[in-house]
């Protein structure tokens, strides 16, 4: 009965017997299913401490707890001697309690918002570890929480835990794609050009690719040292010219010192990507996709990967109309189409360059629709590197000058380049 006014403000006043001429709800001469009724809220309050899912002895704990935590003291207080009028009224360090008041309620040394029991200072600790106990992700952490505990600011602190968890930490999910972050559209063709090595049927292929006409060139190697590579590259430049700047991965044979010797005797500038993250050498890995696509339906098909290789080249790209060979030679290719004279003869194309911004713009926002940007890192924050399935510990030395890119140290010293993508922020310290 007490539990069930608990949340009324109550104003008892005497009257006497002569001045109620109708029996009121609280008079004595009470109808006998009163009694039931007293058993029914027996046995509710009997029930909300029978539902928790602790022990006698824990529940003891909690009682001790509650009853030496200076806050609690004062709910319980308020719960049973009424709340104020005013929020102001009540002590500053229970003025976090008002908004939900009326779901609160005492009994049996225990507090209670509806039927969550309200965890004292002391056992909130605990209580988290016990909740973070099976490693569960955050959400189902804060609803395991919030099914039966309650304290001002749980949900946070649970999040805190997950976040400091160094087991959780460890197994993480791959962190989300970024954004695309397009290698702008160079001012004219074959300025900026990909590189890239690829196997096919037993054997290894170079690629490259302009990033303006989007023309490749393939050259079937002999071998795949950086020899070899500056070979075929050799044989590409004499045909098209020498571009501005090379872009590679960090393949071994692509950062050697010979690759650099070549790219300061032929004057152009040789760029790489992060390595492990092939993304931002995207241009020249769906090069290499297209392409091996193309060989493999020639071999399929028993055609001849060579026409299949010049009707790409000579196909318009979405959006631009221009193909390739246009937009990197300034004409259509013949091939075994039949084409008229006139459709042959060298044109300039002013627009290009417009169309093809335009074009990587559309590409740009229909990835990014399934993309999230990670937050910057910075200098020595902890954080966790991936290494095969799992996240590594590691700390961030600096940021590499490349976007999205950062240099790191494991715990062992050894340092390393990586995408931001292959980093995971920790609160780990
Ligand atoms: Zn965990």
């Amino acid at each position: 009965m007490l539990m069930r006014l608990q949340k009324y403000s109550l104003e008892v006043k005497y009257k006497p017997g002569k001045e109620l001429h109708v029996a009121d709800a609280l008079s004595r001469a009470c109808l006998n299913e009163h009694k039931e009724i007293l058993i029914d809220e027996e046995m509710e309050v009997n029930c909300i401490s029978h539902q928790l899912p602790v022990s006698e002895e824990k529940l003891r704990d909690f009682r001790n707890a509650t009853a030496e935590d200076p806050e609690l003291r004062l709910v319980a207080k308020a719960i049973q001697s009424g709340w104020p009028e005013k929020q102001r009224q009540l002590p500053d360090n229970i003025k976090q309690y008002w908004t939900f008041r009326e779901e609160l309620s005492y009994e049996d040394g225990l507090i209670f918002k509806n039927s969550r029991l309200v965890v004292p200072h002391t056992m909130r600790s605990e209580m988290l570890r016990k909740v973070h106990e099976s490693h569960l992700g955050i959400v189902k952490c804060k609803e395991r929480a919030r099914d039966v505990l309650f304290w001002p600011g749980m949900a946070k602190q649970i999040e805190e835990v997950v976040a400091h968890c160094a087991v959780c930490n460890t197994h993480r999910h791959n962190n989300p794609k970024e954004p695309l972050m397009p290698h702008p559209v160079p001012e004219r063709a074959w300025e900026k050009v990909g590189v890239d090595l690829f196997h096919f049927n037993d054997s290894e292929f170079l690629l490259c690719v302009d990033y303006f006409s989007k023309f490749p060139e393939i050259v079937k190697l002999r071998g795949t040292t950086s020899k070899h590579i500056i070979i075929a590259l050799k044989s590409i430049f004499a045909r098209l010219g020498v571009p501005d700047e090379l872009f590679s991965d960090n393949g071994r044979q692509l950062v050697s010192q010979e690759m650099e010797d070549f790219s300061t005797a032929w004057d152009f500038k040789h760029t790489t990507s992060s390595p492990t993250f092939p993304q931002s050498n995207g241009q020249a890995e769906r090069a290499v996709q297209t392409v091996k696509n193309l060989l493999k339906k020639a071999q399929d098909s028993g055609g001849d990967p060579y026409l299949a290789l010049l009707e790409y080249r000579n196909t318009p790209l979405d959006g631009v109309g221009l193909s390739p060979a246009q937009l990197l030679l300034g004409r259509r290719l013949k091939s075994k189409l039949p084409v008229s004279k006139a459709l042959l003869q060298p044109a300039l194309h002013e627009n290009a360059r417009s169309d093809l911004v335009r074009r990587q713009d559309r590409q740009k926002q229909s990835f990014d629709q399934r993309t999230r940007t990670l937050s910057e890192l910075q200098d020595g924050e902890n954080v966790r590197i991936r290494q095969g399935s799992k996240w590594e510990p590691d700390t961030v030395i600096n940021k590499h000058n490349l976007p999205r890119s950062y240099i790191v140290k494991t715990p062992s010293g050894q340092v390393y380049r990586r995408n931001r993508r292959h980093l995971l922020q920790t609160k780990e310290t």
